[in-house]
């Protein structure tokens, strides 16, 4: 698995959302702001769960959760969430 969040498509994780034995990486994507791990954590279908946190997260503007790591002026969300396409 890459380095992407399932949610954004933001391709700069620490590591991947999930390991191969299917452990989360406990990390919080700075771009979504969706914890994997947490978030996602004893719900039945993580799709389901994706989506809807997509979903909020585009309504309300595809807002940077982590301002640091936001960036240049020449981000494009859609460029991102494609990326989640092509996984
Ligand atoms: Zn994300």
């Amino acid at each position: 698995m890459e380095n992407i969040c399932l949610i954004c498509g933001f391709n700069e994780l620490y590591d991947p959302p999930y390991d191969e034995k299917g452990g989360a990486s406990d990390e919080i994507c700075p771009c979504c702001g969706f914890h994997f791990g947490f978030d996602d954590d004893d719900v039945q279908d993580k799709k389901v769960v994706y989506e809807q946190w997509r979903g909020k997260w585009l309504q309300n503007g595809s807002q940077w959760f982590s301002k640091s790591r936001k960036p240049n002026e020449n981000w494009n969300v859609e460029q991102q969430l494609n990326k989640i396409n092509n996984l």
